[in-house]
């Protein structure tokens, strides 16, 4: 049964290797971000490793996740959306003041991260940057980046397969630029241990 990543809120998992992972949109239209490290935290995602061994800013089905020190680290094995961005650092406090201008306290992925991969006895600073899955960013030919809605349709989902022992740390964007303008909803998981 999938369990549930709270609106606006964040989950940590650990997961064996050869264990998938199956990150669901149950209403459809919400991103999230999704940060891993080796079990014993000496090794991150790392996107940079990600783009040098797989060539491509935009990852679907058949694509891995590196770590920084160059070990795959997941592989999306089913992908119902198909766009995913791996370039936007996970949403901060600082960020929701310089771009927004918010002064008291905002939700955001980074304190969500940090959390859950604390809870996990991982030291997450510095975190790396998250798998921004359903964040849907074009890129123009002169470089500028854009939002666009997510793709995920409700009940979409996308499943990746854990090639090393992670720890997981999994958020619900509650950035409504990332999410078509609408308000936090929540995101769901299930490991698939079979
Ligand atoms: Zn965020």
């Amino acid at each position: 049964m999938p369990q549930v990543i709270p609106a606006a809120g964040g989950v940590g998992l650990r997961l064996r290797h050869g264990e998938r992972l199956r990150i669901i949109d149950p209403q459809g239209g919400q991103s999230g971000d999704l940060v891993a490290f080796s079990q014993d935290g000496r090794q991150r995602l790392s996107n940079g490793r990600t783009f040098d061994y797989g060539g491509t800013l935009y990852l679907s089905k058949g694509d891995s996740l590196w770590s920084d020190r160059s070990e795959r680290m997941l592989t999306i094995v089913a992908d119902d959306v198909g766009r995913h961005d791996f370039l936007y650092a996970p949403c901060s406090l600082e960020m929701y003041r310089i771009q927004y201008g918010v002064t008291d306290y905002h939700p955001n992925c980074h304190d969500n991260l940090c959390a859950e991969l604390r809870k996990l006895r991982i030291e997450p600073d510095p975190l790396p940057t998250a798998f921004n899955f359903f964040m849907n960013v074009d890129i123009g030919a002169d470089g500028k980046l854009a939002f666009a809605p997510p793709r995920s349709r409700a009940g979409d989902s996308f499943v990746v397969r854990a090639e090393m022992d992670l720890a997981v740390a999994l958020s619900s964007c509650p950035a409504s630029t990332c999410n078509g303008g609408a308000p936090p909803r929540p995101l769901a998981f299930e490991i698939l241990r079979e």
